[in-house]
């Protein structure tokens, strides 16, 4: 059974989504606040997922994901915000999580991005064969799921991995942001095209010597963005 962190410190949620979560097939592993969460991964490196709640009595939601990619993990995770934290969800991208759910929501709705973000994660996994995708100074290789610029390791989140993987395998191709949407999150995924825009931005930091000016992963205006090189 796949294991997943629970970080709610409100009992009541905890348990709804706790409930929710063994119904589906899971196996949930609790914990109350930030710290207690952090230590529950270390016992239990095998967590596929984490959902993280923003507002904590000790260290947020945000800061915990931060330590959680700090470590180098790969782990999918679901942030849990409320309505008004509008802004929270672009931070939330920005530190590395994966998606985010919005408070109130309903059993089917966590649900079905929990085992949207597990597919996702999953999607390589059965590849025997090490596939290497070669694009100028690039080299992403889809069994082990790295990226190399010049021979050197760039860390990615899962997300940016797929959008890599995406842009690699269609060199100068113009893609919209829908296209891109439904490709790297799934279509049953819910989002906004500014989900695209925040990990394209947080994904150039990372390949590009200068993000302001993209040499690689360029911008098709008023349509969506291209893997230029
Ligand atoms: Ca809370």
């Amino acid at each position: 059974m796949k294991k997943i962190l629970v970080l709610e410190d409100e009992s009541n949620i905890r348990s709804f989504v706790v409930i929710n979560l063994r119904r589906s097939g899971y196996e949930p592993i609790e914990a109350e606040n930030g710290t207690e969460a952090l230590e529950k991964i270390k016992v239990n490196p095998d967590i596929c997922l984490a959902l993280l709640d923003v507002m904590l009595p000790d260290i947020d939601g945000f800061e915990v994901c931060r330590r959680i990619r700090a470590t180098g993990s790969k782990m999918g995770i679901i942030m849990l915000t409320a309505k008004s934290q509008e802004i929270d969800k672009v931070t939330g991208l920005m530190t590395g999580a994966d998606d985010y759910v919005t408070k109130p929501f309903s059993p089917a709705e966590l649900t079905a991005r929990v085992d949207a973000l597990i597919r996702r994660l999953g999607v390589d996994e059965d590849e025997k064969a090490s596939v290497e995708v070669s694009s100028g100074p690039f080299v992403l290789n889809t069994r082990n799921r790295t990226l190399e610029k010049n021979g050197v390791r760039l860390k990615l989140t899962q997300i940016e991995y797929l959008l890599m993987k995406l842009f690699m395998e269609n060199p100068g191709k113009a893609m919209s942001r829908e296209d891109i949407l439904s490709a790297v999150w799934g279509t049953d995924f819910a989002g906004e095209l500014k989900t695209v825009d925040v990990n394209i931005r947080r994904l150039r930091i990372k390949i590009e010597s200068d993000p302001t000016e993209p040499e690689f992963l360029t911008t098709v205006w008023g349509y969506g963005y291209k893997w230029g090189y």
